[in-house]
Protein backbone atom coordinates (compact mmCIF):
# COMPACT_ATOMS: atom_id res chain seq x y z
CA UNK A 1 0.00 0.00 0.00
CA UNK A 2 1.17 3.81 -0.96
CA UNK A 3 -0.30 6.50 1.04
CA UNK A 4 1.23 8.78 -1.15
CA UNK A 5 -0.28 7.57 -4.47
CA UNK A 6 -3.29 10.04 -3.82
CA UNK A 7 -2.16 13.75 -2.88
CA UNK A 8 -3.30 14.34 0.69
CA UNK A 9 -5.95 16.34 1.72
CA UNK A 10 -4.30 19.56 3.46
CA UNK A 11 -6.14 20.96 6.55
CA UNK A 12 -5.05 24.15 8.63
CA UNK A 13 -3.97 23.06 12.50
CA UNK A 14 -6.68 25.22 13.34
CA UNK A 15 -9.66 22.93 11.25
CA UNK A 16 -7.90 20.23 12.46
CA UNK A 17 -8.34 20.87 16.20
CA UNK A 18 -11.94 21.58 15.68
CA UNK A 19 -12.70 18.47 14.35
CA UNK A 20 -10.39 15.91 16.08
CA UNK A 21 -12.83 14.49 18.83
CA UNK A 22 -14.96 13.91 15.69
CA UNK A 23 -12.35 12.05 14.28
CA UNK A 24 -11.62 10.13 17.21
CA UNK A 25 -15.43 9.55 17.91
CA UNK A 26 -15.42 8.31 13.83
CA UNK A 27 -12.51 6.47 14.39
CA UNK A 28 -14.61 4.23 17.42
CA UNK A 29 -17.74 3.86 15.23
CA UNK A 30 -15.92 2.50 12.48
CA UNK A 31 -14.30 -0.42 14.66
CA UNK A 32 -10.56 1.04 13.44
CA UNK A 33 -8.14 0.56 16.14
CA UNK A 34 -5.75 3.26 17.12
CA UNK A 35 -2.07 2.73 16.56
CA UNK A 36 1.09 3.98 18.28
CA UNK A 37 2.84 6.86 16.75
CA UNK A 38 6.03 5.83 14.78
CA UNK A 39 7.03 9.05 13.34
CA UNK A 40 7.21 12.51 14.89
CA UNK A 41 4.76 14.44 12.08
CA UNK A 42 2.48 12.41 13.02
CA UNK A 43 -0.76 13.02 14.87
CA UNK A 44 -3.34 10.20 14.67
CA UNK A 45 -2.66 6.97 13.18
CA UNK A 46 -5.80 4.09 13.05
CA UNK A 47 -5.82 0.70 11.31
CA UNK A 48 -9.03 0.45 9.74
CA UNK A 49 -11.40 -2.74 9.47
CA UNK A 50 -10.27 -3.18 5.92
CA UNK A 51 -6.51 -3.48 7.48
CA UNK A 52 -5.67 0.02 5.88
CA UNK A 53 -4.18 3.03 7.43
CA UNK A 54 -5.59 6.49 8.19
CA UNK A 55 -3.04 8.89 8.93
CA UNK A 56 -2.74 12.05 9.55
CA UNK A 57 -0.10 13.87 9.89
CA UNK A 58 1.72 17.50 9.91
CA UNK A 59 3.85 18.66 7.30
CA UNK A 60 6.91 20.83 7.42
CA UNK A 61 4.99 24.10 6.77
CA UNK A 62 1.98 23.05 9.74
CA UNK A 63 -0.59 22.37 7.77
CA UNK A 64 -2.20 18.97 8.72
CA UNK A 65 -2.77 16.18 5.96
CA UNK A 66 -4.66 13.49 5.55
CA UNK A 67 -3.32 10.38 4.47
CA UNK A 68 -4.30 6.76 3.24
CA UNK A 69 -8.21 6.07 4.60
CA UNK A 70 -7.59 9.04 6.73
CA UNK A 71 -9.62 11.46 3.30
CA UNK A 72 -12.01 9.11 3.78
CA UNK A 73 -12.68 9.61 6.87
CA UNK A 74 -13.53 13.49 6.22
CA UNK A 75 -15.28 12.39 3.69
CA UNK A 76 -18.13 10.55 5.58
CA UNK A 77 -16.98 13.96 8.10
CA UNK A 78 -18.09 16.50 5.61
CA UNK A 79 -21.11 14.34 4.39
CA UNK A 80 -22.42 13.99 8.21
CA UNK A 81 -22.01 17.68 8.10
CA UNK A 82 -24.19 18.83 4.95
CA UNK A 83 -26.91 16.90 6.60
CA UNK A 84 -26.92 18.59 10.07
CA UNK A 85 -29.46 21.05 10.18
CA UNK A 86 -29.20 24.88 10.84
CA UNK A 87 -30.32 24.23 14.55
CA UNK A 88 -27.57 21.67 15.14
CA UNK A 89 -24.61 24.36 13.52
CA UNK A 90 -26.09 27.21 15.53
CA UNK A 91 -25.82 25.17 18.61
CA UNK A 92 -22.22 24.27 17.77
CA UNK A 93 -21.63 27.97 16.86
CA UNK A 94 -23.33 30.08 19.78
CA UNK A 95 -24.33 27.23 22.58
CA UNK A 96 -27.60 26.31 23.50
CA UNK A 97 -29.18 29.62 25.02
CA UNK A 98 -31.69 32.00 23.22
CA UNK A 99 -29.93 35.08 22.09
CA UNK A 100 -32.75 37.27 23.80
CA UNK A 101 -33.57 36.24 27.00
CA UNK A 102 -30.86 33.37 27.53
CA UNK A 103 -32.86 30.54 28.59
CA UNK A 104 -31.70 27.27 27.43
CA UNK A 105 -32.88 25.57 24.37
CA UNK A 106 -33.21 22.00 23.12
CA UNK A 107 -33.59 21.32 20.02
CA UNK A 108 -37.18 21.02 20.16
CA UNK A 109 -37.48 24.09 21.53
CA UNK A 110 -35.32 26.14 19.76
CA UNK A 111 -36.31 27.91 16.80
CA UNK A 112 -34.15 29.87 13.86
CA UNK A 113 -34.05 33.60 14.04
CA UNK A 114 -33.22 35.80 11.12
CA UNK A 115 -30.97 38.60 12.32
CA UNK A 116 -32.19 40.43 9.66
CA UNK A 117 -35.48 39.34 8.66
CA UNK A 118 -36.41 38.17 5.33
CA UNK A 119 -39.10 40.89 5.24
CA UNK A 120 -35.64 43.28 5.29
CA UNK A 121 -34.10 41.11 3.18
CA UNK A 122 -32.39 38.76 5.18
CA UNK A 123 -31.42 35.50 3.85
CA UNK A 124 -30.94 32.16 5.01
CA UNK A 125 -27.03 32.33 5.45
CA UNK A 126 -25.49 30.91 8.70
CA UNK A 127 -24.41 34.15 9.52
CA UNK A 128 -27.86 35.64 9.72
CA UNK A 129 -29.11 33.14 12.06
CA UNK A 130 -29.21 32.68 15.66
CA UNK A 131 -31.35 30.37 18.19
CA UNK A 132 -34.08 31.70 20.14
CA UNK A 133 -36.80 30.66 21.98
CA UNK A 134 -40.46 30.85 20.63
CA UNK A 135 -41.61 33.62 22.71
CA UNK A 136 -38.38 35.90 21.63
CA UNK A 137 -38.91 34.56 18.30
CA UNK A 138 -42.38 36.06 18.09
CA UNK A 139 -41.87 38.93 20.89
CA UNK A 140 -39.16 40.24 18.43
CA UNK A 141 -40.97 39.54 15.04
CA UNK A 142 -39.89 41.65 11.98
CA UNK A 143 -37.96 44.41 14.30
CA UNK A 144 -35.27 45.79 12.12
CA UNK A 145 -31.90 44.35 13.01
CA UNK A 146 -30.77 47.28 15.19
CA UNK A 147 -33.78 46.94 17.78
CA UNK A 148 -33.40 43.27 18.11
CA UNK A 149 -29.59 44.10 19.54
CA UNK A 150 -30.95 46.11 22.13
CA UNK A 151 -33.59 43.26 23.25
CA UNK A 152 -30.69 41.16 22.44
CA UNK A 153 -28.43 43.60 24.46
CA UNK A 154 -30.81 43.81 27.42
CA UNK A 155 -30.82 40.55 28.62
CA UNK A 156 -26.73 40.63 28.65
CA UNK A 157 -27.08 43.14 30.41
CA UNK A 158 -28.87 41.54 33.25
CA UNK A 159 -26.53 38.62 33.49
CA UNK A 160 -23.30 40.59 34.02
ZN1 LIG B 1 -35.95 33.83 24.61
Amino acid sequence: MNLLCKKPTKMSFLEFSGIKPRIAYLANNLGAKALELTRDDQLLRFQMRNGKKAIFSKSKEGEILALGEAQKMLDILKSADDKRTDKQKLMDRDGCSCVYCGIELTLRTATVEHVIPQSHGGTNELYNLALSCSDCNERVGNLPPAQKLIVAREHLLMAI
